[in-house]
């Protein structure tokens, strides 16, 4: 294949995942870019200020890896330097895809990492889904915010912006992003529901023991996080994926006491009067109840 064919070919893969994005919601207006990384010293990015959804490969600019351009008739994409950082920090990256999908979003304004073990197919591919410090978009904050995660992580939250993934090409940094959208989605019907139940920490070993066997590359193994405290960003850069997950003895699914429903507040259950308290019971417990009850009144 021609070096220009394979280029305009890059260039149609990016128009392809711009419309996706628009499609699922995952940008609104001119939101989000794209970048692919051809070559050592090339990138070809999205152009500021359009639409995701309605781009064409003409569109794009390439620019050296300080960011200067080299060809195009717009200009590079507003964030340009953000992606710039992530492709000094990874070498493997050949792709970056940034978007701002309103589940994943709403957990990073919300300042919830997605970081809790509760998806298999996550804990075997992003591990989990940090939250980057706030930083002014577009300003120097923010590459800097990125780079304590991005050695150790394919996805990111931006904290009150966004979400970032990196792959091997750009069609694996979209999926990243819809996986990340996908498991902010089911996070937050299982807290609506009453909470998630955790995958232990011997079962979270198992599952990242089949990266390997699937053939899945990761930046950075799972260290694993017993769920007391929330995940806490430190100020040294991320070297491995936090996983909160519990340990425990001969079971793999245990309930997160972290992740109740947030209504009523504890100091409100505390001070509810015990006959008002709450119980839970499972759908066989309350059959095996009604049963007893029923044979109590025969
Ligand atoms: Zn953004």
């Amino acid at each position: 294949m021609a070096a220009e064919t394979s280029i305009e070919q890059l260039k149609a893969d990016i128009v392809e995942v711009g419309r996706r994005l628009y499609a699922r919601g995952f940008v609104a207006s001119n939101d989000g870019n794209i970048t692919i990384r051809f070559a050592d010293d090339r990138l070809l990015t999205t152009p500021k200020s359009v639409s995701k959804g309605f781009m064409t490969t003409d569109m794009m600019v390439v620019v050296d890896m300080d960011g200067r351009k080299v060809s195009g008739t717009r200009d590079a994409s507003s964030e340009l330097k953000m992606h710039l950082e992530v492709y000094r920090q990874r070498p493997d990256a050949r792709a970056v895809v940034h978007a701002h999908p309103p589940l994943a979003t709403g957990f990073a304004v919300a300042g919830v990492p997605l970081d809790r073990a509760v998806l298999a197919e996550v804990i075997c591919t992003l591990g989990s889904i940090p939250i980057a410090e706030y930083a002014t978009p577009s300003t120097e904050e923010l590459p800097e915010a990125v780079r304590r995660y991005i050695k150790a992580h394919d996805g990111l939250l931006l904290a009150n912006h966004g979400a970032l993934t990196v792959g091997g090409d750009v069609y694996s940094a979209y999926y990243k992003m819809e996986t990340i959208e996908h498991f902010a989605r089911i996070s937050l019907t299982a807290r609506l529901l009453g909470g998630e139940r955790l995958i232990a920490q011997d079962e979270v070993l198992r599952l990242q023991s089949l990266r390997g066997l699937y053939g899945i590359a990761s930046p950075a193994p799972i260290c694993l996080d017993d769920v007391s405290e929330p995940g806490t960003a430190g100020v040294e850069d991320a070297t491995c994926q936090v996983v909160r997950a519990p340990a425990a003895e001969g079971t793999r699914l245990v309930p997160d006491p972290a992740s109740a429903v947030p209504l009523p507040t504890p100091a409100a259950r505390a001070h509810a009067p015990q006959e008002d308290a709450e119980i839970r019971l499972t759908y066989r417990e309350l059959a095996a109840l009604i049963e007893d009850a029923v044979r109590r009144l025969r």
